[in-house]
């Protein structure tokens, strides 16, 4: 293993240990990437004695300031790009109604005991004598060959103890795209009403990273079949199952969200717009409606759905700022492109939709193209090839109108100038016709033309022009 160890850091910690007369350990994350060959800088030290302690002599050694927190007994330091946190072996147990457990000292076997699980729990020895041993005593080797995520102990017991354990096991086997472990999804589903207990922040930090794992669904399908979803996120589990009325079924919107969401995340690493995917379509049962004729219609969805975008932000502790407004229009926007590539695509249409989604208008065209789940080949072929159409018009409109960033050409004061007007209702009667006839193509986004059809349109009104000077 010591090729694995060849940052001079790693000898050096060993060397301090050697002359403090501890031993060392390289343990967690940084052990299990190693071998999943993703090379983390997060480097996390157990040491059997004090951690602190250690902590301070390597900082004095490699004259670097360290960081102590000492209520919980560790201490980080920063070397090059490295993070290295430091922890004296620990034993743990826990109370049932909090996941903060009563630490003692422990063994290198009790601190590897209180990990999450077997891919987690592996050590390497720092010290020169076994400089890279690995220390691997509950299979975590063997289930990283399997791609299993499993818990060291008992997992009822391990999930009832810290139930954001929980949350990792399935963001885990989401990121690596590794199974669980049948009994420990069974310990999931018996313990899943403790999550309770594990704060908002927590549970969102941990579906976060769900949400940008590479196949997200990976996630999402754990999250609903332990029923954790119907716990943290109850409106996502609630686009699940089809209703049959007269024979005639909808789409499971449930499993079409999980491959919107799996599709955009192929086209980007954005969470506000994998965000946008998960909530797009969230109003559907509230907006469901059987039709003798139509059959299943769910009309409003996308507005309804806007409007519960902050609510649900705010129960998840999401942030409540522009990037909750982004989320909010692509939901309100999500259809107008589809309903664009159906129809005969004018410019007006294309103009107003670039007036609409301003900058935005990108992450609305991928969320648009993800949304497109139909298995039947003719028609996804029909809307890939219109949507390429309205892509195409949308770049002859954007290098020739420049609505994207729409700014009026003539603004409300040049109106009140040259008629004479203050303030009031005229003013606003005549913006909003230049805005119009703008996007409907009557007139180009140019000022001497709008400046034009202003006094056309004033003096429509019964103004006169006082001033021709602007
Ligand atoms: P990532 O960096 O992707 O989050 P990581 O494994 O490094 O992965 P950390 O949260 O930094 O995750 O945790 C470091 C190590 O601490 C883990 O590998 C695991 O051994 C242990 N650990 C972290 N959280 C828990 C927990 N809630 N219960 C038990 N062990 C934990």
């Amino acid at each position: 293993m010591e090729e694995y160890l060849d940052e001079p850091i790693f000898k050096k910690i060993g060397q301090i240990a050697d002359e403090m007369g501890v031993s060392a350990y390289v343990i967690g994350g940084f052990v299990r990437d190693i071998f999943l060959m993703r090379p983390s800088k997060d480097i996390d030290i157990v040491v059997l004695g004090s951690g602190i302690d250690f902590a301070e002599q390597v900082g004095r050694s490699l004259k670097t300031q360290v960081a102590f927190f000492k209520n919980f007994g560790t201490a980080m330091l920063r070397y090059e790009d490295m993070e290295v946190e430091f922890v004296g072996a620990r034993k743990e147990s826990y109370r049932a109604n909090s996941r903060k457990p009563i630490v003692e000292d422990g063994t290198l076997d009790d601190d590897q005991k209180r990990r999450d699980f077997s891919i987690n729990a592996m050590a390497l020895c720092l010290n020169k004598e076994h400089f890279g041993e690995l220390t691997d005593p509950f299979g975590g080797m063997e289930d990283l060959e399997n791609r299993l995520i499993r818990t060291p102990l008992d997992a009822r017991e391990t999930f009832s103890d810290d139930p954001l354990r929980m949350m990792r096991a399935i963001r885990f086997a989401s990121q690596l795209n590794f199974r669980i472990d049948q009994a420990a999804i069974d310990a999931i589903v018996s313990n899943k009403e403790r999550i309770a207990i594990v704060s908002k922040e927590r549970i969102t930090d941990e579906l976060n990273k769900i949400i940008l794992s590479p196949i997200p669904s990976v996630g999402f399908n754990y999250l609903f079949d332990t029923g954790l979803l119907h716990i943290i996120f109850p409106q996502m589990a609630e686009l699940y199952g089809v209703e049959l009325i007269n024979g005639r079924g909808h789409k499971d919107n449930f499993y079409h969200t999980l491959e919107v969401l799996d599709n955009i995340a192929l086209q980007t690493n954005d969470l506000w717009l994998r965000w946008a995917a998960i909530l797009h379509d969230i109003a559907k049962p509230a907006t469901k409606r059987f039709e003798a004729k139509q059959g299943w219609t769910f009309h409003g969805h996308e507005d309804r759905g806007a409007r519960m975008v902050p609510k649900i932000f705010g129960q998840l502790k999401l942030p409540l700022n522009e990037k909750m407004k982004l989320v909010q229009k692509l939901v309100l926007l999500h259809l107008r492109p589809i309903v664009l590539a159906q129809d005969v695509v004018t410019d007006s249409a294309v103009r107003r939709l670039l007036f609409d989604a301003g900058e935005d208008i990108e992450g609305l065209m991928m969320l648009c193209h993800a949304d497109v789940t139909t298995k039947n080949e003719y028609k996804k072929k029909r809307y890939r090839q219109n949507f390429e159409l309205v892509q195409q018009k949308l770049k002859d409109v954007e290098e020739r109108d420049q609505i994207r960033n729409w700014q009026p050409p003539i603004t409300g004061k040049d109106i009140m100038l040259t008629f004479g007007l203050a303030e009031g209702k005229e003013v606003g009667i005549i913006k909003n016709q230049i805005r119009e006839a703008i996007l409907e193509g009557e007139i180009r986004n140019e000022r001497e033309e709008a400046l034009r059809f202003m006094i056309e349109k004033g003096v429509a009104l019964g103004l006169k022009v006082v001033d021709d000077t602007h």
